[in-house]
């Protein structure tokens, strides 16, 4: 928190505005849709309501497939399993990390001449970096499949100079705990399209038809944000750039201490944008290194200091075994070989340089063991 949440929250409290609605999330969705210069925001419990609305609205039904990133966290695919449509996974490319244009134009030429085109794609920017939005937005224009943006971990990056999420038929984002703004919980749904928002707002407030009774012709969701978390969103929003750069001066500090190491190299920052770097990531080749990414991790944790594998892929998780996989070896290997860094905004350089020379030692003590 920075200390201007709590100005907006005593407004909140002052104007009795608790419930879900209410004056904060009006400014909270009016300041988010400038943020990312989007025509229209609305505020949701989750990241993964504004996903499962939006799938809703574009007509994804039971049997159908959506395409989705595998290297992404499972948030972006189990709307689409809630629906009873399958999720068709395909692996990234080695710039961003992000969605192989290749492979998702591949897919969807076999899918058009197999006459069973996706309702979708959910695209995933990941860790803070853009997919290659442009490619991948002629090709679901091509095949006219709209295009979802989950820029759920991207929020503060750019694109050739704009924001994700205000590129494609929608755009999810998230204020979890974890993400580089927060409101403890919460997300939203952004687009051009005011119907798409319309629609989602209806059913994230139980569907209730325009009537003075309580009228029901669809299914509906308890999905809005209450006007308290609105107002914690409304602060955080003004700090977001400040955020974005002490993430990519955490960054910098990791890259000076570690980039000589042999094997270890870090999440490229791909030709087409600023990455937020929201979480500091690596790939240990062991050889090199003479240390395993699970060494290093361990190594970590035993002085209580928390990092992370990579998401593990989407088609290597139990629950989607079944589904299909387009691809698949380059995000294995990311999984394999990758490593999140503590990359938290409170951490300063000495925080940085001590986590960074318990790696290098890993790397040493290892190697030395050997010999
Ligand atoms: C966090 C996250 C989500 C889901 O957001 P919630 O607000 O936690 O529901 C979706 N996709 C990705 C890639 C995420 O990292």
């Amino acid at each position: 928190m920075s200390g201007l949440e709590w100005q907006f929250l005593q407004e909140a409290f002052e104007s009795n505005w608790i419930a879900p609605l209410g004056p904060q999330v009006d400014a909270f969705e009016q300041e988010f849709a400038e943020l990312v210069a989007a025509k229209h925001a609305l505020a949701l419990s989750s990241g993964t309501a504004a996903i499962h609305l939006a799938l809703i609205h574009l007509g994804v039904e039971p049997g159908d497939e959506v395409i989705v990133s595998t290297l992404t966290f499972a948030a972006s695919a189990n709307p689409v399993v809630y629906l009873g449509a399958k999720p068709v996974f395909i692996d990234s490319e080695r710039v961003s990390w992000n969605m192989d244009p290749d492979l998702l134009a591949e897919t969807l030429a076999r899918k058009a001449r197999e006459g069973r085109l996706p309702k979708a794609v959910v695209l995933v920017h990941l860790y803070g970096q853009t997919a290659d939005i442009d490619r991948i937005g002629e090709i679901c224009l091509e095949y006219d499949v709209p295009l979802i943006e989950d820029a759920a971990e991207a929020l503060g990056a750019t694109y050739k100079g704009r924001s994700p999420g205000a590129f494609g038929a929608a755009g999810i984002f998230s204020f979890n705990g974890n993400k580089i703004i927060t409101t403890s919980g919460g997300g939203m749904l952004v687009s051009d399209d005011a119907d798409l928002i319309a629609h989602a707002r209806k059913l994230s407030t139980q569907a209730r038809d325009p009537a003075p009774h309580y009228e029901h012709s669809e299914i509906g969701y308890n999905y809005r944000m209450s006007n308290l978390l609105a107002a914690v969103g409304r602060g955080q929003i003004r700090v977001l750039a400040e955020r974005v750069e002490q993430k990519r001066r955490i960054f910098e500090w990791y890259r000076q201490n570690l980039a000589d190491l042999p094997g270890v190299t870090f999440m490229p920052e791909a030709p087409w944008g600023r990455a937020t770097r929201w979480l500091t990531v690596i790939l240990i080749e062991p050889e090199e290194f003479g240390a395993t990414r699970e060494d290093v991790r361990r190594a970590l944790e035993a002085e209580n200091i928390e990092s992370r594998p990579l998401w593990k892929p989407m088609h290597l998780q139990p629950v989607f075994r079944d589904c299909e996989i387009v691809g698949g070896a380059v995000a294995e290997e990311l999984f394999e070989k990758g490593l999140c860094l503590p990359s938290g905004t409170i951490m300063n350089e000495d925080h940085v340089t001590r986590v960074a020379e318990m790696v290098s030692d890993v790397g040493k003590r290892v190697l030395h063991e050997c010999a």
